[in-house]
């Protein structure tokens, strides 16, 4: 399926909200396959939603599973995005067991995590996270490609395989729709680990992916958000977003704790 070069107007309310705001910092949540029950997903959702009344620096992006995005975009907010953990490339048909990206729209939903390391660990391909990322954007809602490492090593093959996953994420996805895209940068060893990576290796890094993007863009590369992901708790989120220069953070256990993922918001509000 190809994608033309303009998006499907019926979706664009939400991401207008949210462009509005672009330039904020960004902060994701991703539930992964948590909680266990509705009652706990909205007891969650409604702290978090609450404790938000004093941000004004950052947009919030909750990615809960699909079966509460119902109930939970129910619950209106000006301040609290939503979002998907996946999405199918498909609009419709015989996927069992799948989610179509188009099924998204009646839910709200402006952001779409694809290509995350858990999903490419059960199997998804570089092409398949890229028709996506283009299904997605057609629709208006914003990609959020997670790219990263699973290891670190001295011969720097590491870069040469976010470039890949960059550059294949990507490939024919316009910059007309750029605006649709972030770039999640979570370096797999990171994932659900004990420690984050340093401040000054994720500067590095996204200096490294800024310029992978400039040099498939151009300047305008310059407006697309790279977020950090990996192990971010209320000790290491301020420092990792300031000293590492990223736009903000996609963030897993912590978004689970309503009071420490507030506090990683406050932090970063501040900057
Ligand atoms: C994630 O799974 O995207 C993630 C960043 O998890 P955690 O924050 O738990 O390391």
């Amino acid at each position: 399926m190809s994608y033309p070069d303009s998006f499907n107007t019926v979706s664009i309310i939400y991401g207008t909200i949210f462009h509005m705001k672009k330039m904020k910092k960004l902060i994701i949540g991703n539930w992964k396959m948590n909680p266990t029950s509705l009652a706990e997903a909205k007891k969650l959702a409604g702290d978090i939603k609450k404790g938000l009344k004093m941000v004004k620096n950052t947009n919030v992006v909750m990615c809960p599973p699909f079966v509460y995005l119902g109930p939970l975009t129910s619950i209106p907010s000006n301040k609290l995005f939503f979002g998907a953990q996946n999405a199918s490339a498909e609009i419709s048909g015989s996927f069992t067991g799948e989610v179509s990206h188009v099924q998204l729209l009646d839910f709200k939903v402006s952001h779409v995590i694809l290509g995350h390391s858990e999903t490419r660990a059960r199997g998804e391909t570089d092409e398949g996270v890229n028709k996506k990322v283009r299904a997605v954007t057609y629709e208006g809602m914003t990609a959020v490609l997670c790219v990263g490492e699973s290891q670190r090593d001295k011969e720097g093959n590491y870069l040469h395989h976010l470039k890949n996953q960059i550059h294949k994420g990507l490939e024919d996805v316009s910059r007309k729709s750029l605006p649709h895209v972030v770039i999640a940068y979570e370096p797999v060893w990171a994932i659900g680990a004990k420690y984050a990576m340093t401040p000054s290796d994720v500067h590095e890094t996204s200096i490294f992916i800024r310029k992978i993007l400039r040099d498939m863009y151009g300047p305008v590369a310059d407006n697309i958000q790279i977020l950090y992901g990996g192990s971010v708790d209320i000790t290491n989120a301020l420092e990792i977003v300031r000293d590492g220069f990223v736009s903000g953070l996609l963030i897993g256990r912590e978004s689970l704790k309503a009071k420490n993922f507030l506090e990683i918001i406050r932090q970063v509000d501040t900057l």
